[in-house]
């Protein structure tokens, strides 16, 4: 295990409300410093998510989007303004960073994922957020999550319905996300938002709540509330308004983690 080295000044003030938390503490900010998340769509989810992974001080992030920031988007996709519609989400979400904390790492990609470049784009991270809006794509985030060892937050949602669920189909006991859709979809035609539309606060509550179970990820083993909670799915939902926690169980013939992988 590697020194960490200590946070400036500068660093402990702007984290303090962290490090003052018994069960983040310093120790935690400082393993947070060192971390690399991987933000696959930069959307309704990935925007809101953006803002407090980036909050919260992860040191190193890629952000993966092929994506144009349209109007339509600015009801729920936070980090964008009106003077980024025609830009890239991929850019305008490095500028956003930028502008937030120079202090953080960034690399992006505005290349469309698919199942041959995805796992180049998130080799080394230490846990990736997907936040994309198809089943194909989520499918191919999964399968190469599992190949690299990195461990996998998905995240959906859809007019008054969030979900999240945290994946680590690397490990012996633990499904990925194939495991709990099944391989019906991989097929490029399912859904996205367009048709149904979505209560952009609901993106919102998804986006922070997938933040917040992103710094547990990466916090397990070094302070208190490091705990992954593989395999756990989260439902949110906003016309109750709750929440009801679904355990995955691990399918033996999964062909993305399974005996047959
Ligand atoms: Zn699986």
């Amino acid at each position: 295990m590697s020194l960490s080295p200590p946070l400036s000044p500068a660093r402990l003030d702007r984290f303090a409300r962290h490090i003052v938390l018994p069960e983040i503490g310093g120790a935690g900010q400082v393993a947070l410093a060192g971390k690399h998340i991987a933000v696959i769509g930069l959307g309704g989810i990935g925007s809101p998510a953006l803002q407090y992974l980036a909050g919260a001080g992860i040191g190193r992030f890629t952000l993966v989007d092929d994506d144009v920031v349209d109007a339509s988007n600015l009801q729920r996709q936070t980090i964008f303004t009106s003077r980024d519609i025609g830009h890239g989400k991929a850019t305008s979400a490095r500028r956003w960073l930028a502008n937030f904390d120079d202090a953080l790492e960034v690399n992006i990609s505005d290349s469309r994922i698919t199942a041959e470049n995805v796992g180049d784009l998130i080799a080394g991270a230490d846990l990736v957020l997907d936040g994309t809006d198809n089943f194909a794509t989520r499918l191919a985030v999964s399968d190469a999550c599992v190949a690299e060892r990195v461990p996998l937050l998905s995240a959906a949602v859809g007019r008054f319905q969030g979900q999240v669920g945290a994946f680590a189909g690397h490990l012996v006991a633990s499904p990925c996300y194939r495991c709990f859709v099944g391989d019906a979809f991989d097929a490029e035609d399912c859904d996205t938002c367009a048709e149904d539309g979505m209560l952009g606060a609901m993106a919102g509550w998804t986006g922070s709540f997938a933040a917040m179970q992103a710094v547990r990820v990466l916090l397990s083993g070094v302070s208190r509330f490091g705990q992954p909670m593989w395999g756990k799915l989260h439902i949110l939902d906003g016309m109750t308004p709750g929440m009801r926690t679904l355990t995955i169980a691990k399918d033996p013939a999964c062909k993305g983690c399974g005996q047959a992988a």
